[in-house]
C-alpha cells in the first residue's frame, strides 16, 4: 500500500479540490488540486502554515499560531487519492503544498495510476530535485525559489544546483514572491548565477488580501514592464479569499 500525506480541509477530510489556477503562467485554467503536507522550509508568510507548521515547529510563522497534526494532515492511500481526481473530471492536476517534491515516490505510483491522459503541474520551492522515477510524468514546473525576506536559513531555501538543472528545462517556470521592489536585484543575481532566462521569470505580490496584493501590485507592475519579467496575480485571493480549498 503506498500513501500520500496531504493537508486536510477539515479534520481528516484531504484538501483535493477543483478550480481556477490562481498564480503562474496557467492562471485562471480549470484544475484540480492535491495539497500535500509537510515542508522543508518555514517562510514566515507562507499562506499554508497548516501544512508544516503544527505544534512544537522550531521555525517561526508571522501568524503565530501553530497547527495540530493531528487534524491538519491525513495520509491516504493513493487508490483512494486517484478515485478522488477522477471525481472531478478534469485532466489537469496542481501537486501541490507544503512541498510536494518530498513524496516523490509516492506521487510517481500516483500517476502511474492515474494513466497518462492527465496533465500534472508541480508548485514547488525549487530546492528538491526532480526523481527520476517521477519526472517523466511531470509536464510542468512552478518552481518558486524563496528570496531573504521568507525568513528561511539561505542554506536551506537555495539549491542551487537544483536551479542550475531547473533553468535548463523547458517545463520550468520561476516565480518569486516578492514583498518589496529591492527584491528585484537579489532575483536579478540568483537569475545571473543559476542562468534563468528573464522570459521564464513571473513577479507575484507578497499578500493573503485582495488590499495589500492590490498596493504591491501597483508597483510590481511597472517594476516587471522595466525588466522583462512577467507579472503573476494571486486570482483565488480575489476569488476566495485566504481559505483552504480554494
Ligand atoms: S516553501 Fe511554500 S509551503 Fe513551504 S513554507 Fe514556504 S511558502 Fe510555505
Amino acid at each position: 500500500m503506498t500513501r500520500l500525506r496531504l493537508a486536510t480541509t477539515t479534520p481528516g477530510e484531504p484538501e483535493i479540490f477543483h478550480s481556477l489556477q490562481g498564480e503562474g503562467i496557467s492562471a485562471g485554467r480549470p484544475s484540480v488540486f492535491v495539497r500535500l503536507s509537510g515542508c522543508n522550509l518555514a517562510c514566515q508568510w507562507c499562506d499554508t502554515p497548516y501544512t508544516w507548521y503544527f505544534t512544537g515547529h522550531p521555525g517561526k510563522h508571522r501568524g503565530d499560531q501553530t497547527y495540530q497534526r493531528r487534524d491538519n494532515s491525513v495520509t491516504l492511500d493513493i487508490a483512494d487519492v486517484a478515485d478522488q481526481i477522477a471525481a472531478h473530471e478534469c485532466r489537469h492536476i496542481v501537486f501541490t503544498g507544503g512541498e510536494p517534491l518530498l513524496q516523490q515516490p509516492a506521487l510517481a505510483a500516483l500517476c502511474d495510476l492515474l494513466g497518462p491522459d492527465y496533465h500534472i503541474e508541480i508548485e514547488s520551492n525549487g530546492t528538491v530535485a526532480l526523481a527520476a522515477g517521477f519526472d517523466r510524468h511531470v509536464d510542468q514546473l512552478n518552481l518558486s525559489p524563496k528570496l531573504a525576506h521568507s525568513g528561511n536559513d539561505p542554506g536551506l531555501r537555495m539549491n542551487e544546483a537544483a536551479l542550475v538543472a531547473y533553468a535548463r528545462d523547458t517545463r520550468a517556470w520561476f516565480k518569486f514572491v516578492v514583498a518589496q521592489p529591492h527584491d528585484a536585484e537579489e532575483i536579478t543575481a540568483l537569475a545571473d548565477r543559476c542562468g534563468i532566462a528573464s522570459d521564464r521569470i513571473l513577479l507575484m505580490p507578497e499578500g493573503t488580501c485582495a488590499t495589500d496584493l492590490h498596493a504591491r501590485s501597483r508597483w510590481l507592475g511597472p517594476l516587471c514592464l522595466e525588466r522583462g519579467w512577467r507579472f503573476t496575480d494571486r486570482l483565488h485571493i480575489h476569488l476566495y479569499g485566504d481559505t483552504r480549498g480554494t
